[in-house]
């Protein structure tokens, strides 16, 4: 089992602290991710999913170190990456590249395209100019932009094109796990496809692994293997994406799945309307974080905090009522 993981976090959290007065003094924190234990397998794509706000663009950050995690373990291939000075950590923190939401704001519009591609290169030195510009061009022609254009500047460019440099600049390094943060949310509905096919073939070919963040369903069911919903910064569910769309154990996913439009009318579930708003991650409430809107809830929900519980192989549930 282990060797099959890439990469494992164990109880990872990110405080925000929030600060108020002359003195600056901390007040409170937004708990934005708030005790995540995942594994990703080689090769897979996982699945990220969960309402706005509730900390996944968060946790993609603290994977690779972009964000500093408060506490919490994050082992890639093995490596305790947050025991390891900046030095280690650059080396490991090639591995695993993200690509963003948004290309109009995450590419410089003022660089030119062979810049922002092979800037990765430069800072980690691999190799002199010649041998950029012909991996900027291999680049280039695998992501469908055209060579003349490596001169233009990205803001010259559509957003899906935007997107497929975003993707030439996070393949530069040959990472094994690329964070793909909602990378369609962005574009064009007729422009999405494109790219989620894009990069469903470059997964293939370059045996990437993905962590597939987004906030819809529909489109990690297309490109995921396995499923992790996201809670109020805690994964609350986490299997087989079989086992998430067809039996849902968590009452959290078992709404979110409800409030999913489904293509064939047959199929649609009973909408499940969950009361409330989403609690502030200021002040998240006790035990279960979902307890305040949960239709399921009872008493022990409001005390304690559930760990995981494996009711089929592989299917994981953070809910007492599966304890
Ligand atoms: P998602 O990607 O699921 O929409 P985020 O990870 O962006 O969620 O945010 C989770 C929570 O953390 C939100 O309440 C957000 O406002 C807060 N947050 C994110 N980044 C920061 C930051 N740098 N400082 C303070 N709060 C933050
Ligand atoms: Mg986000």
């Amino acid at each position: 089992m282990e060797d099959k993981v890439i990469l494992s976090c164990k109880n990872v959290k990110k405080y925000f602290p929030i600060k108020k007065g002359i003195f600056s003094r901390t007040y409170a924190y937004v708990k934005a991710v708030d005790g995540v234990d995942l594994e990703i397998e080689k090769g897979e794509t996982l699945g990220l999913v969960g309402e706005s706000g509730c900390g996944k663009t968060t946790l993609g950050l603290l994977l690779p170190r972009l964000e500093e995690p408060t506490g919490g373990e994050i082992l890639m291939e093995g490596h305790p990456i947050l025991r390891y000075d900046q030095k280690r950590l650059r080396d490991i923190r090639r591995e695993m590249q993200i690509i963003f939401q948004d290309p109009y704001s995450s590419l410089n519009p003022r660089k030119k395209v062979g810049t922002i591609i092979g800037e990765p290169f430069l800072i980690h030195k691999l190799g002199n100019k010649k041998e950029m510009l012909e991996r900027i061009h291999e680049l280039l022609k695998l992501v469908g932009i055209r060579q003349e254009h490596i001169n233009r500047y990205a803001h010259e460019f559509s957003g899906g094109q935007r997107q497929r440099i975003g993707i030439a600049r996070a393949l530069i390094l040959n990472p094994k796990l690329i964070i793909c943060d909602e990378p369609v949310s962005a574009l064009d509905v007729s422009i999405q496809a494109q790219i989620l096919n894009l990069l469903q073939d470059l997964q293939e070919q370059f045996h990437l692994t993905f962590l597939f963040i987004s906030h819809d369903l529909s489109v990690v069911e297309h490109i995921s293997d396995r499923i992790a919903v996201m809670y109020l910064g805690r994964i609350v569910e986490m299997a087989k994406k079989e086992y998430i769309y067809n039996s849902p154990r968590h009452p959290y996913t078992e709404a979110l799945l409800s409030a999913t439009p489904v293509a064939d009318p047959s199929f649609a579930r009973k909408k499940i309307i969950l009361e409330g708003d989403v609690p502030s991650p200021i002040n998240p409430p006790r035990g279960c974080h979902f307890n305040t809107r949960c239709p399921k809830v009872m008493d022990i929900c409001r005390q304690e905090v559930p760990e995981f519980t494996e009711i089929a192989r592989g299917h994981l549930v953070r809910c007492f009522l599966w304890r």
